[in-house]
């Protein structure tokens, strides 16, 4: 006897899914099979040889000859350790905000007991560093310890320009740390840690250095390690003497080491090497330009919107967009039911069901030409089947700038 066939609706979400929202970001199935391995043994062999290069690939990356110290856990904790070795309780620092995760620093900061001070510029506007540089030159008496500046906020996906606050800090003579978020940045937007005079730097591995969520890296320079000195007490865990110059393997991650999560650093520092780090950042660059190019298609009919209006200051990695609400979830709903495709949410963008107006893409990290025309196509085929008003010719548009127009 023969079963009746399935007359159900063929499943188009059928097959390798795809997440595009910012971090974690695709792993590379290089860094997934590196990491796919017996636990090593921690007291001698590969893993204790691997970690002097790990080191030095990393701060290549970052573009520092200065030190790293490595955290098990997320980018929340390397706030935690930034601040933790460098503001006492009492210490003020000054936070400059275009979007949800300086504030998420903040309190983070506040939450170790420091005074905050925090100067807001909206969620579509980068910082305006001539109130930076007013804030600094009225504390005459130099109590702002740290300005706390997140490089690319993912939520509203504005890219501020660090280099220009260091600039305006050393304009009005102000001795206070500049200390940047590079978490949705680092691998993905240039950034030049010591170029651009950066004391402190912040950032994660689950995003542009394309690894699972887990390991973190606070990166600082001889200005930081004296402010480090000068600490009346910092806790034997955040501590980051030690973890950056260790006397023995164990002290790079005060207890056992994340295993694992190094042989996937070691392939994602390779790749990232290979490819040289001028061409991750134009690779991320072109790619961002063909999204942008599809948005003004989008935009030229009905409600969709970049949030950041000037390119100047948008992100390469993340793009946060709006539709008339509810339109937001309705489209992340579909795009990831129907098709396999994950977008991502609208982070402290609005309130009830303002909410319900924002979603963001990810394009950071381990991204080529075709994931992304796929992430267009799904978007595409999204607004097209809820009736979404949109202009049309989008794809079209960024195929020619992936092509090189
Ligand atoms: C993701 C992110 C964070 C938080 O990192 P977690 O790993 O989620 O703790 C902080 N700042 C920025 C800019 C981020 O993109």
């Amino acid at each position: 006897m023969s079963l009746p066939p399935n007359t159900a609706p063929p499943n188009t979400a059928h097959g390798r899914g795809y997440l595009a929202i910012p971090g974690p970001s695709v792993m590379p199935d290089a860094v997934l099979q590196a990491m796919h391995r017996a636990s090593p043994n921690i007291y001698a062999g590969a893993l204790i040889d691997m970690m002097p290069d790990l080191t030095r690939d990393l701060c290549r990356v970052a573009r520092t000859q200065h030190d790293v110290a490595i955290y098990i856990g997320n980018g929340h904790a390397a706030w935690e350790a930034a601040l933790s070795n460098t503001i006492a309780p009492g210490d003020r620092v000054l936070v400059p905000s275009s979007g949800h995760f300086a504030h998420g620093w903040a309190d983070m900061a506040e939450g170790l007991g420091a005074q905050v001070d925090l100067l807001e510029f909206g969620k579509q506007s980068p910082f305006d560093v001539n109130r930076i540089a007013d804030a600094l030159q009225a504390d005459t008496a130099h109590e702002i310890k740290a300005v706390l500046a997140v490089h690319v906020d993912t939520s509203s996906s504005i890219r501020n320009d660090i280099a220009a606050i260091r600039k305006a800090m050393d304009d009005v003579n102000h001795p206070a740390l500049l200390m940047a978020d590079c978490i949705a940045s680092l691998g993905c937007d240039t950034f030049e840690m010591d170029a651009w005079g950066v004391d402190v730097m912040v950032t994660a591995c689950q995003k542009g250095l394309m690894v699972p969520a887990g390991t973190s890296f606070v990166f600082f320079n001889d200005r930081a390690g004296a402010a480090r000195a000068k600490m009346p007490r910092v806790s034997r865990y955040w501590d980051w003497v030690p973890r950056a110059n260790p006397d023995g393997f164990w002290q790079y991650f005060n207890g056992t080491a994340p295993t694992h999560h190094l042989y996937g650093l070691r392939v994602a520092l390779d790749m990232i090497h290979a490819e040289g780090m001028d061409q991750v950042w134009a690779r991320h660059r072109r790619l961002a330009r063909a999204i942008w190019a599809a948005c003004d298609v989008w935009a030229s009919k009905g409600g969709l919107r970049m949030n950041v209006a000037d390119p100047a200051h948008r992100s390469t990695a993340v793009t946060s967009l709006r539709l008339d609400a509810p339109d937001g979830t309705r489209l992340r709903d579909w795009v990831e039911d129907n098709l396999g495709l994950t977008l991502g949410i609208g982070l402290g963008m609005g309130e009830g069901r303002e909410s319900d107006a924002f979603f963001r893409f990810g394009h950071m990290g381990h991204v080529n030409g075709q994931m992304i025309m796929g992430l267009l196509g799904g978007v595409e085929t999204g607004l097209c089947a809820l009736d979404i008003e949109h202009g049309t010719g989008a794809l079209d548009a960024a195929a020619k700038v992936i092509a090189g127009g």
